[in-house]
């Protein structure tokens, strides 16, 4: 059997090694407190499964889904954008639904990239930006996200001949992994240099929800100009603890998300089930601000179980005000894997290796906030006992 070329460029699953282990100290019947996945661990909004149940039982939800969604998913996204970030979208031209952005991401570069085209990535980031890239026959170019920058891309540092051959840009912040924010600021100048280049501008804005301390996480859209060159993948799967069900919408510039996403799209797949949708819908409208607020404040006291658990020990941790993530620093001497490995051996908690999001990934693991505040302090007082090696 001949499989296509494309698939050889996919790099290996990096986390073969550490799952082996992991489920080796399971067997041996330890305890292990998982702080890998990225994925709520409280069930979604009663009502929205209320409405499911209900939107199932008529049968008009049965039938084929409209490809570019729902008309009241649409409507209901874009009454979201008016309200939270005072974006205008045109929900039959600007709103495209997608089974969860990921799937919309990765469809998306099937629409700008062809073979030999640059996409500008970050690195480290959620991989399906460079491993779609790959499939595609385009060349992923990193934009390093380090200590030294803020965790924010420095446009600045890249090189003209690469900025001319690129042909999309994608942002994420609140970041995956490193968890670093942006101000509105930061937008402007990525929607200046996409308009500069003629580059689609993709901000993924899985965590823009997701946020503490007082800070709101802007929306690129809310940039003048930046329909014209942008567009932005709204997720209900993480704030809303929605990520089964998979729903979110890409939205903003009309040519990316119909004339680029949507052909592809509607060349795939058949739209997402209506009830679903229905249930999102609810989602939007009913009481989001309430929720997001009950959420952020259990991650919040999440947050600060971990890092000023760490931080009495002496340990280098910064606090996030976004995503559900701490990127914690790895002790010289270790790589991120070693790190993750010993963490694991040595107090059975689950962290991810920074290698796994981007060789810039190296030097850091990524910690979850996805187990309640005991549990979270219990990882941290077994980190603290069992790992001795830890930054000066
Ligand atoms: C979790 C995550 C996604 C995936 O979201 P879905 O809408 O569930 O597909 C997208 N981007 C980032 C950065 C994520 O961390």
């Amino acid at each position: 059997m001949k499989r296509a070329d494309r698939i050889t460029r996919v790099p290996p699953y990096v986390f073969a090694e550490l799952s082996k282990k992991v489920d080796a100290i399971r067997a041996s019947g330890a305890d292990v407190i998982d702080l890998g996945i990225g994925d709520p661990d409280t069930p979604s909004p009663d009502y929205v499964i209320d409405k499911l149940a209900q939107a199932a039982r008529d049968p008009m939800t049965h039938r084929y889904p409209p490809y570019e969604g729902d008309k009241e998913f649409n409507r209901e996204m874009a009454a979201y954008y008016k309200k939270r970030f005072g974006v205008t979208l045109d929900p039959d031209r600007e709103v495209f639904m997608v089974s969860g952005s990921k799937e919309g991401l990765a469809h998306l570069v099937w629409a700008f990239v062809d073979p030999g085209d640059y996409a500008l990535v970050p690195d480290p980031a959620y991989p399906v930006y460079r491993t779609q890239t790959l499939l595609a026959g385009g060349i992923p170019f990193e934009m390093p996200l380090t200590r030294g920058n803020g965790f924010i891309p420095d446009l600045g540092a890249i090189p003209e001949e690469v900025a001319r051959r690129a042909t999309v840009m994608f942002l994420n912040f609140p970041g995956n992994p490193t968890s670093s924010h942006v101000e509105k600021d930061f937008f402007r100048d990525a929607v200046a240099f996409a308009k500069k280049y003629d580059i689609a501008l993709v901000h993924d804005a899985a965590y823009v929800e997701m946020t503490y301390d007082g800070y709101v996480a802007p929306s690129i859209l809310e940039v003048d100009g930046a329909k014209d060159i942008a567009c932005e993948f709204y997720s209900l799967s993480k704030p809303f603890n929605m990520t089964g069900w998979r729903m979110g919408a890409c939205v903003g510039n009309n040519e990316i998300v119909y004339k680029g996403l949507g052909i592809i799209k509607t060349n795939t797949d058949s739209g997402h089930f209506v009830a679903a949708q229905k249930a999102g819908a609810e989602a939007l409208r009913r009481d989001p601000f309430a929720f997001f607020a009950k959420m952020n404040a259990i991650y919040t006291s999440r947050r600060d179980a971990l890092v000023d658990g760490l931080k009495a020990a002496g340990w280098d941790v910064t606090s996030p005000k976004g995503t559900f993530y701490v990127w914690l620093p790895v002790p010289a001497g270790y790589t991120s894997g070693e790190f993750a490995m010993m963490v694991l051996e040595k107090a059975h908690v689950v962290v991810v290796p920074g290698a796994a999001y981007g060789r810039f990934g190296e030097g850091y693991v990524r910690i979850a906030l996805t187990v309640d505040e005991a549990r979270m302090r219990e990882a941290v007082r077994r980190m603290v006992a069992n790992v001795e090696s830890r930054p000066a």
